[in-house]
């Protein structure tokens, strides 16, 4: 069993010392079992919140009222969430109650799907109560119950059954398929950071082909932002594998794909409430991208890019011809910022070139470019003498 597991072993023991269950559930046994590396232990317990609480000196209410607490142990934090069920469901996103109760069946039955409803026990024992394991053995993901009303509780579920698919390189169940195809405009009334998390990781995982494809044959594809009005691209793009290693590759290859411009790319990226930054990296990328494929790239579109996007831009693009050369041009750039300009505005005007005013950034971005365009070489002479000429000039 995993170190993970091994050093989370005291805390289900004590809970369980004290009377109550106390299993390990959710997303670690199921990558345990499938031998695949865990991120997040999560233990569900029979014990309610006062009750976890009193057993442990450190514990922090990350969740109280959904009954998690995080218990503190060696620097590492433990979410231990109490047995519940949930009911309500009116908005098609969150449970209008949660009943705490001390039945790991019932705790296992409000989950998704049968792969993550499997608990493991402190001496070993994998309850699988819903077939998680054969469904396992045969590469499925099924939802546990009747996928209609599964879907209709939380519809955030279609979107993770499409990103375990992919990630795990499974296939979805015909009735969980039809279930999400029947329900598929209840995405709409799903919070857009929820959707766009579960997309990327989608997106990103081994399978993302079949994922697109999923979400294409069950409309998904059109409840959520403006995916749905680019379906041909779409599906030319679900025609072979991809393997996209973030987010930001994940992004630039569908705004290339699509065919966007600058302003396009940001209003489609906001829709999808994305970060900032990655917008900004998106753009740079993106711009690479059509440049590499209309043979134009020059020096200074590469400074401007930077190491990471043009890095993002050959993964988009893949191992071709027009991408091999790149990155040696790219490091052979005599700087690679502005910075790394030898000479500063301030020795400009202490050698009495010019006057401190707007002309000073004129001068600086057009020796940057110089340099980058290889016209002027980067030592302090040749700078100083191209910024005299360049105002005589203007
Ligand atoms: P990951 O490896 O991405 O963390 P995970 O399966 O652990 O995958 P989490 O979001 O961490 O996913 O959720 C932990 C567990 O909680 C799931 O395995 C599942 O049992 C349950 N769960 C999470 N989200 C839902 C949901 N929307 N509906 C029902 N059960 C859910
Ligand atoms: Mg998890």
């Amino acid at each position: 069993i995993p170190t993970e597991f091994k050093e989370a072993l005291p805390i289900l023991q004590k809970i369980e010392a004290a009377g109550y269950e106390a299993y390990f559930v959710g997303g670690s046994v199921r990558d345990t079992i499938l031998k695949r590396p865990i991120h997040d232990v999560d233990i569900a317990t029979s014990a309610y919140p006062s009750e976890v609480k009193e057993l442990f000196k450190k514990t922090v209410d990350t969740g109280i009222e959904h009954g998690t607490v995080m218990i503190l142990d060696h620097g590492t934090g433990y979410e231990v969430t109490t047995f519940r069920t949930e009911s309500g469901y009116q908005d098609y996103r969150r449970p209008d109650k949660v009943t705490f109760v001390r039945s790991l069946k019932e705790d296992l039955k409000r989950r998704d799907f049968t792969i993550n409803a499997l608990a493991l026990s402190e001496s070993g024992q994998v309850f699988d109560l819903f077939g998680g394991l054969a469904d396992m053995q045969h590469h499925i993901i099924k939802a546990v119950g009747d996928p209609n009303e599964r879907f209709n509780e939380d519809a955030l579920r279609m979107m993770r059954a499409v990103r375990f698919a992919s990630q795990l390189d499974f296939q979805i169940e015909s009735e969980t398929l039809q279930g999400i195809a029947r329900h598929s405009r209840l995405l709409e009334k799903i919070a857009v950071e929820r959707c766009h998390s579960e997309f990327v990781k989608m997106m990103l995982g081994v399978a993302a082909q079949n994922g697109l494809n999923v979400m294409l044959d069950t409309g998904l594809d059109r409840h959520v932002p403006v995916l749905g009005e680019h379906e041909q691209a779409l599906k030319q793009l679900a025609n072979s594998p991809l393997s996209l290693q973030n987010e930001v590759q994940v992004w630039s290859l569908l705004a290339f794909t699509f065919g966007f411009s600058r302003g396009q790319i940001s209003s489609f990226l906001k829709k999808w409430k994305t970060a900032n930054k990655i917008i900004n990296d998106v753009i740079l990328t993106t711009e690479l991208l059509f440049a590499i494929k209309k043979q134009q790239v020059t020096n200074w579109l590469l400074y401007q890019t930077g190491a990471a996007n043009i890095t993002n831009a050959i993964d988009v693009f893949g191992p071709l011809p027009e991408t091999q050369t790149l990155m040696s041009r790219y490091a052979e750039l005599p700087i690679k910022t502005k910075k790394q300009l030898q000479i500063t505005g301030g020795q400009l005007i202490q050698q009495g070139v010019l006057q401190p005013g707007p002309e000073l950034g004129k001068i600086l971005d057009y020796l940057e470019r110089a340099v980058v365009d290889g016209q002027i070489p980067n030592n302090f002479d040749d700078l100083k003498a191209a910024a005299v000429n360049f105002l005589n000039e203007d």
